[in-house]
Formats: C-alpha cells, structure tokens, sequence
C-alpha cells in the first residue's frame, strides 16, 4: 500500500500558501493538484524556455497520451525498480447485478475493487517509455539515429505526499536520444551544459543529477533535470537497431514541470510581477 508522507511543516506551510494564492488548486487527493492561470503562465514559460534551448538539437516532435500498452510496461522493468510507482489501470467487468452492486458500494465509498479487473493499460510513468517501441517499429535508425522532444507529458507516480513538490501527476518535458553510444554521448554532454545554464537564467541553482543506476536514477530527489542513460537496455528489449545494425543506445532528460515552477514561487516569491526583471523575460511572465 502506498503509504502517505505527510508534509514537513515547511512543507504543508509553502502548500498552503501556493493554494491560498490560487497558484494550485487542491483536489482533495495529495498530490493532485489543479493549476491556476499565474502558476500555468510559469510553467509555460519555462516550457517555452526549454524549447529554445532545445532548437540546435533538430528533434522529432512526437506526442503520446498517458497511458501506456500494459505489455510494453511489462517488458521496460519498471516494476522490478519501481513496484511500489506504478499505476495500473483497471476497469468493470461483470454482469447487470454486478453493475448495480458496484453502483450501490461505491455510492456508500465501500470497497467496490472486486468487480474490477486489469486492464491491457497502465499509467505512463515516465514520458520516454512510449517512444522506444515506436522507433524500434520504424526498423534500423538512419545515420546518426533519432532525437525525439515529447513536449510536456503527464506521468504518474504513486507516491501520496503533503509535500507539493511530490505530485502523483505531472508533466515531465522529456527528450529522447538514440543512435550509436558516441552520439548519445555527446549529446549528454551537450545538455549538461544547457541544462545547468537554463536553470540558472530563471534564477533558480542548478542541480543536474546524473543518475548513478544506469536505467532509472535515484528515485523521488527534488531535481531540476535528470538524466537517465539507458545504455542498450531499451533497444534490447524492444529490437532498436543502429545503421550499422548495432544494438543502440539511449538516453533521456527530463524537466519535472510542476517542480520547477515550484522552485521559481519558492525562490522569487508568490507574484511573478514581483520576480527579477530577467527572469520575467526569460519566462515571459
Ligand atoms: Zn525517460
């Protein structure tokens, strides 16, 4: 069972103010949170941000919902990593007495979980997941393989927490790299770089963490970026190969969205009016 984390009174004291001031909007649930237009404003900004800085890069621009097959979750290894994360989706199956005893249960909020089953979907718990099976469906990378940007994708982490830094739903701005381990380190390195320098003109300190497990970094740190190097163990699994008919490698980054605008109210205050003059025009708030 996911087990709550209750907020440091830091923490609940920075949540409170964040809901007073209509930046979020609780939705009862911790950790689910709606957005209010200044704090959206932000996020779009630092989105945009991330795109400029993204440019030289020339990515595919894919999208995917996020939800994901439940097959090709089974296949990443998520849950041998993660098990406690993951959210799986469920729904109704049964007959019109059934539906009826489901009805009636959950209208009293009684446990109505036995007349639902798994599904052939899960919840996507990091944006990049989608994008391996897909690449892998086209046959052998081109030259100098793919560089994919996912835009803001929803994942969802089962983590309930009062600290509003720890959503269970989120956006992540990830992008993907695969091609030969040359290419895909080069790339890391390049985004190194752009990723301390974005974080810094917003004024926030820059925090890249390079994950020390080569699939899925250490799990639940207040980040701005983090990179994950995958080294061959997506194009194993789903059959990526390079031009040169190599096993590829892979990489991604990711920006935590709701986090890091989380980190802009915390370091600049409640009132983007009231925030440094060149981070408002880097956010274009
Ligand atoms: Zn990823």
């Amino acid at each position: 069972v996911a087990e709550f984390r209750p907020a440091t009174p830091d923490q609940a004291e920075f949540l409170a103010e964040l809901t007073g001031a209509g930046l979020l909007i609780d939705s009862g649930a911790p950790g689910v949170y709606g957005r209010g237009p200044v704090f959206e404003g932000a996020l779009r900004g630092f989105e945009a941000l991330v795109s400029r800085f993204a440019e030289p890069d020339g990515s595919e621009a894919l999208r995917f919902p996020p939800v994901l097959p439940r097959r090709h979750f089974e296949s990443s290894g998520y849950l041998k990593s993660f098990p406690h994360l993951a959210g799986t989706v469920f729904s109704f199956e049964g007959s019109e007495s059934e539906a009826a005893e489901q009805r009636e249960r959950a209208a009293r909020h009684e446990d109505w979980s036995e007349f639902q089953k798994m599904t052939d979907l899960v919840l996507v718990p990091a944006a990049c997941y989608p994008v391996y099976p897909a690449i892998a469906a086209r046959g052998q990378l081109p030259d100098g393989g793919v560089t994919v940007d996912l835009g803001g994708t929803y994942v969802f982490r089962r983590e309930p927490s009062g600290d509003p830094a720890r959503m269970q739903m989120f956006h992540q701005r990830e992008m993907v790299r695969l091609g030969d381990p040359d290419a895909v380190m080069s790339w890391r390195e390049s985004w190194m770089e752009r990723a301390v320098e974005l974080v810094r003109r917003v004024g926030l300190d820059a925090e890249l963490d390079v994950a020390t497990d080569p699939f899925f970094g250490r799990a639940g740190r207040m980040l701005a970026a983090n990179f994950n190097y995958h080294q061959d163990h997506f194009a194993d699994v789903f059959g990526i190969r390079t031009a040169d008919d190599e096993l590829a490698h892979t990489a991604c980054l990711g920006f935590g969205l709701e986090r890091i605008t989380l980190g802009l109210f915390r370091a600049h205050g409640l009132d983007p009016e009231r925030w440094p003059a060149d981070v408002r025009s880097e956010l274009g708030v």
